[in-house]
């Protein structure tokens, strides 16, 4: 037998043997969703097989948005066969429960494997640097989940994380397991399918700032972006990926040619509070990550966001502010000012800040010039909100 073998990007760089597959079907199925074109055009050449068949496939898993194989008709009977003795099924991660805010965001988790991860769809939601640029001051609209004219899906890369930012519910989960390509993308799939959308007619925006650091994920994290690019259809423009810091991965995320747009979790005034409530900051202080932001080729009119999470008494006072103006002026970047009030959680002794000294610390930045914008809290009654996500099963469960 020859050796035959192929990488898969849904395993990261894992090889997977297709030497026998007529062979009965081994127990251990392999996802087909995850694998781009190049990769199943491999797969089908291995099988012995047409590469426009691979084409009609891709397009079947990621634009028709098919969970099983019977669905691919587009692909004869025998071929569809040949794939399942062969040990692949579509594989694509599926929403096991759901919870509906008041405010029309829902949250889910996702059954990636034997375990869940959590995707959050705001409804004409402002939950992200994409929307505070628009400065919308728009109402949701009363039934948001049939007649949303935008949304915005956010995004988890890991399960858990490993950063242990002191403020951040995900962190009590510590890093469980890294998502592979296919459950980073599965996820907006998932949802895009749930809600029927049609890309062609809806603006959808996607943040990475669900659970978990992309950039300690970096090569899963960007192997899903060219997924939802390539192959689902959205535009690098219309991602923003959230990092705590992790310079490595700026730097290697500043020599992509194609690239979402990108926010930094500051969330302090200056080192030593953000050392504090932040243990990442040991390994790269601000220093460190804006020397790293800075070599990032931005685009024209493209700005970084400076995410601040205002923590009530420790990040929220005016000489705060002072501080923050004089560090986004010395970082010599575009950039803009993303405030987010904390959002509680259990376990976790901050405060929220009162709305009084959020609206005070924006006047403060937008007087010195700096884009400021307040982030909307979305979905804090089902913990869907900023660093909430921590597969809590309260709220308002709707059947999925
Ligand atoms: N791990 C990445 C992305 C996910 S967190 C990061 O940290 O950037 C997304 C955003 O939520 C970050 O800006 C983070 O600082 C913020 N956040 C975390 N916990 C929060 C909380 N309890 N209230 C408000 N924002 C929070
Ligand atoms: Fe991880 Fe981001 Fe939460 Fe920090 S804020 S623990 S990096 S998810």
């Amino acid at each position: 037998m020859t050796e035959s073998t192929y990488k898969s990007d849904a395993t990261a760089g894992t090889l997977i043997s297709l030497d026998g597959y007529a062979a009965e079907a081994s127990p251990i199925r392999q996802q087909l969703f995850g694998l781009d074109s190049a990769a199943l055009t491999a797969l089908f050449q291995e099988l012995g097989e047409r590469p426009y068949r691979a084409k009609q496939l891709a397009d079947a898993l990621y634009r028709q948005r098919v969970t099983h194989l019977d669905q691919v008709t587009t692909l004869p009977q025998s071929l569809r066969d040949k794939l399942t003795a062969a040990g692949w099924e579509v594989g694509r991660p599926h929403i096991a429960e759901s919870f509906r805010s008041i405010d029309g965001t829902e949250r889910y988790l996702i059954q990636t494997g034997i375990q869940t991860v959590e995707t959050v769809w705001m409804p004409e939601g402002d939950d992200g640097a994409e929307f505070s640029e628009e400065n919308s001051t728009e109402a949701s609209s009363p039934d948001a989940t049939s007649s949303w004219r935008r949304a915005t899906i956010c995004v988890s890369s890991q399960i858990g994380c490993a950063v242990n930012c002191q403020f951040c519910l995900t962190a009590k989960l510590g890093l469980q397991r890294n998502l592979t390509p296919g459950e980073i993308a599965g996820q907006v799939v998932a949802v895009l399918d749930r809600h029927r959308v049609e890309l062609n007619k809806s603006r959808v925006n996607l943040v990475f700032m669900g659970m978990g650091e992309p950039f300690l994920n970096y090569d899963n994290f960007m192997a899903a972006v060219r997924l939802l690019m390539d192959e689902v259809g959205i535009a690098a423009p219309r991602m923003t990926v959230s990092t705590s810091g992790i310079v490595p991965g700026i730097l290697r995320f500043a020599q992509e040619k194609i690239r979402p747009k990108l926010a930094i979790s500051l969330n302090a005034p200056n080192d030593e509070v953000r050392e504090a409530i932040m243990p990442v900051n040991r390994k790269w202080n601000i220093a460190a990550v804006l020397d790293a932001v800075r070599t990032i080729p931005f685009r024209p009119r493209e700005r970084v966001t400076f995410e601040y999470v205002m923590l009530g008494g420790i990040t929220d006072q005016p000489e705060h502010a002072a501080e923050v103006i004089r560090l986004v002026r010395r970082a010599n970047l575009p950039a803009m000012v993303n405030l987010i009030a904390w959002n509680p959680g259990p376990g976790i002794a901050f405060n929220s800040p009162t709305a009084e000294s959020v609206a005070a610390f924006q006047q403060q930045l937008l007087a010195a010039g700096i884009q400021t914008y307040i982030r909307r809290p979305r979905g804090r009654d089902i913990y869907a909100a900023c660093g909430q996500l921590k597969r809590t099963t309260e709220g308002a469960a709707l059947a999925s």
